[in-house]
C-alpha cells in the first residue's frame, strides 16, 4: 500500500501518525508545501503578542522526528501540482525547481483552506497581512516589533479577536473594522455583547457595519478607506475575513466539490474518486444537526478526520459523524464558546426550536472568585432534544459548553439535562450545575410548569396583545433600570397584592436573571393568571439593548 498525504499539518500529519500506527508496511509520504509540518495554527496570534515568547514552542513536530518517529517520509517545500486519477500518479513541484512524479494506491487530502483575499485595491501593498502559517506570524510580528502603533483588523471572527487582543497586548492601538454588526458570527448577536465591550474597554475602537473599499498607501503608512467615506491611517493592516478550501487539485482532478468549494466527502471522507479521501478546512461535512452540507474550519474535526480517513484507507471502517461547530473564544478575559445550531440557523431553516438563558455563576457564590455566565440553550419544542448551546463569560464556560457540546452529541434533552451528575464542590461549581439550571428552565418551560417567553418574541407581539409586565425585583433594583411600562411589584410582595394585578390580559413577569420570575410565575399561575416569565430576565433584557455601533 502506498499512500500520500497532501498537506502535512492539521489534519494530514494526524492521517500519516494514524497510518502508521495501524501498519508498519504502508509506505506513506507526507508532502507539504511550506517548510513546516505540524505546526501549531492555533498558538500564531499568541506568539504575535509574546504571550508564547519562543516561536520553536509552535512547531509541535518536525519533519525530522516524523521520520523518526513513524517512519514518515516527509517532504517539504514541495507542492503538489496536480492528481492524474486515471494513471494513479502525482506531480510534485520542489524548491529545487525539479518536478517530481510518485505514484499511489491511495490519497489523503489535507491542503486545509486559504485566508479569503479579496479584490480590494491596495491588497497587496506592504503592511498588508492575512494569517495563516508562521511565514504570515513573522511577517504581522516583525511589523510589530519594527515599531508599529496601530493596526486595523478587518473581520472580527475567532482569529480576529485573537489578533486584536494581542496587538493590543503588544500596545498597538487597533480597530476593528466588521461588516455586520456583531463579531463573531456564528453566534447569535445578543450573546456576543460582553465580547464588544471588552474590547471597547480596553481601547479597541470597534466599528460595525463598515465595510472596506481599499487600502491606500498614505504619507509612508496605510489607510483603509471604508464605503461610508471613513478613512482609517494605520501602520498595518491584517485581513481576517474568513477562508476559502484549497480545492485546486480536487477540481482539477476532476473530484466532486460543494458550492462553497468545499471537497465533497461521504460519511467514511471518501472523495467522488474511491481511492482518495479527504479531510480538514477542504472539505464539506454534514451539519450535525441539520444533516445538510456545511464548512465549518476548525482544528478538531480536522485532527479526528485525519485519523478517520486513515482507518478507512487501511480497511477499518470508520464513520464521521458530522461537525457540530463546537468553539471557543477568548480574549480580555472574556471566554466565548457555543456548539451546534444558532439561533439565527434556526430560524434560516424554519426549524421549529425554544430558546432559554440562565445566568448562573460559575462557582458557589460563596467562594471567593465566583464569576457569572450566560448560558442560552435551543431545544426542540416537542422532543426536548438539544439543538444548540452558546456560553459566555469568564471561568467555567468551556467546561459547561463540552458538557452541552457531548449531550448534543449524544442526542441528550433538556430532560436529560436536569439528571446531569457533574462535578461540585464550592471552588469548581455549584451542586445545581449551570447545566443543571439550565435543563431546569427549559425542561419546566416544556412541562408547561415555567411558561417563559423570550425578548424577541415579547418585543415581536402587537400592542392588542401586548402583555401586562411586572418586574418583581426590589424597589432600588427596578429604579436602577428595567423595562419600558413595567410595573414594580416585588416578589416578596405578590401574593399580597395580587388585586392590582389584571386578570384580563396575559402577564409577564420577569426579575434579573429569572428566578424570582420564575417564583412569581408559579405564584400567579396557581391564582389562575394568564403568565409567562421573560426567560433570563432583565440581564438577558441588557445583552439585547446594548449595542455599540
Ligand atoms: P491546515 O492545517 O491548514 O494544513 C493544510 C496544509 O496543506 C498547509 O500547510 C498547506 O501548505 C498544505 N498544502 C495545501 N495545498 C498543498 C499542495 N498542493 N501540496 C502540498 N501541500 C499543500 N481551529 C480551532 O479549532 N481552534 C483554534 O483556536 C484555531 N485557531 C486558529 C488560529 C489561526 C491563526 C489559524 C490560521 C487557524 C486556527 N484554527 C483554529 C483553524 C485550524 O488551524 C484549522 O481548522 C486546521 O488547521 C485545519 O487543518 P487542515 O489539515 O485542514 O489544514
Amino acid at each position: 500500500m502506498k499512500l500520500i498525504i497532501i498537506g502535512g499539518v492539521t489534519g494530514g500529519a494526524s492521517a500519516a501518525a494514524r497510518a502508521r500506527r495501524l501498519s508498519e508496511d504502508a509506505e506513506i509520504i507526507l508532502i507539504e508545501r511550506g517548510p513546516d509540518v505540524s505546526f501549531a495554527n492555533c498558538g500564531l496570534p499568541y506568539h504575535i503578542g509574546n504571550v508564547i515568547p519562543d516561536r520553536n514552542k509552535l512547531l509541535v513536530v518536525t519533519p525530522q522526528r516524523l521520520r523518526e518517529r513513524f517512519r514518515l517520509d516527509v517532504r517539504v517545500n514541495s507542492n503538489v501540482t496536480a492528481i492524474d486519477p486515471v494513471a494513479k500518479t502525482i506531480t510534485i513541484a520542489q524548491r529545487d525547481g525539479k518536478t517530481a512524479v510518485e505514484t499511489w494506491d491511495k490519497i489523503i487530502l489535507a491542503p486545509g483552506a486559504a485566508p479569503i483575499r479579496p479584490a480590494w485595491p491596495g491588497v497587496d501593498l506592504p503592511g498588508v497581512f492575512t494569517l495563516r502559517n508562521l511565514q504570515d506570524m513573522d511577517r504581522i510580528k516583525g511589523a510589530v516589533d519594527r515599531g508599529a502603533k496601530r493596526a486595523v483588523m478587518i473581520g472580527g471572527g475567532f482569529i480576529g479577536l485573537e489578533l486584536v487582543e494581542n496587538f493590543v497586548a503588544r500596545g498597538v492601538q487597533t480597530t476593528l473594522v466588521e461588516r455586520n454588526q456583531q463579531v463573531l458570527g456564528p453566534f447569535d448577536a445578543e450573546m456576543t455583547t460582553p465580547i464588544t465591550e471588552a474590547l471597547i474597554q480596553h481601547g479597541v475602537q470597534v466599528l460595525f457595519g463598515e465595510t472596506t473599499m481599499a487600502i491606500e498607501s498614505q504619507d509612508g503608512a496605510l489607510a483603509v478607506r471604508l464605503e461610508t467615506g471613513k478613512l482609517l491611517p494605520t501602520d498595518l493592516v491584517v485581513m481576517g475575513l474568513g477562508v476559502r478550501p484549497e480545492n485546486v487539485l480536487a477540481v482539477q482532478a476532476g473530484l466532486e466539490v460543494g458550492p462553497r468549494g468545499g471537497i465533497r466527502v461521504n460519511e467514511f471522507l471518501q472523495t467522488s474518486h474511491p481511492d482518495i479521501y479527504a479531510v480538514g478546512d477542504a472539505i464539506e461535512v454534514r451539519d450535525f444537526v441539520s444533516g445538510d452540507p456545511t464548512q465549518v474550519p476548525l482544528a478538531g474535526p480536522a485532527n479526528r478526520q485525519g485519523r478517520i480517513a486513515a482507518d478507512n484507507v487501511l480497511g477499518r471502517k470508520s464513520r464521521y459523524r458530522g461537525t457540530q461547530g463546537t468553539a471557543i473564544l477568548g480574549a480580555f478575559g472574556k471566554t466565548a464558546a457555543m456548539t451546534g445550531a444558532s439561533e439565527k440557523m434556526l430560524q434560516r431553516s424554519g426549524r421549529p426550536y425554544r430558546a432559554i438563558y440562565v445566568h448562573p455563576a460559575d462557582h458557589a457564590g460563596y467562594y471567593p472568585g465566583a464569576e457569572g455566565m450566560t448560558l442560552k440553550v435551543l431545544f426542540d419544542p416537542e422532543t426536548g432534544k438539544l439543538l444548540g448551546a452558546q456560553g459566555i463569560g469568564g471561568n467555567g464556560v468551556d467546561k459547561r459548553i463540552d458538557v452541552l457540546a457531548v449531550a448534543l452529541q449524544a442526542g441528550m434533552t433538556v430532560y436529560d439535562l436536569e439528571q446531569m451528575e457533574l462535578c461540585y464542590s464550592p471552588q469548581y461549581g455549584s451542586a445545581k450545575d449551570p447545566v443543571n439550571m439550565a435543563g431546569f428552565v427549559a425542561a419546566g418551560l416544556l412541562r408547561g410548569d415555567h411558561p417563559q417567553i423570550s425578548l424577541p418574541e415579547l418585543r415581536s407581539l402587537p400592542p392588542e396583545r401586548f402583555p401586562w409586565l411586572v418586574d418583581v425585583r426590589l424597589p432600588e433594583e427596578y429604579a436602577a433600570g428595567h423595562l419600558p411600562d413595567a410595573v414594580n411589584i416585588p416578589v416578596d410582595e405578590l401574593r399580597s397584592r395580587l388585586a392590582e394585578i389584571p386578570t384580563d390580559r396575559e402577564v409577564v413577569t420577569y426579575c434579573q436573571v429569572g428566578q424570582r420570575g420564575y417564583l412569581a410565575t408559579r405564584i400567579l399561575l396557581q391564582a389562575g393568571y394568564r403568565v409567562r416569565n421573560l426567560s433570563g430576565g432583565y440581564r438577558t433584557y441588557l445583552l439585547f439593548s446594548r449595542t455599540h455601533h
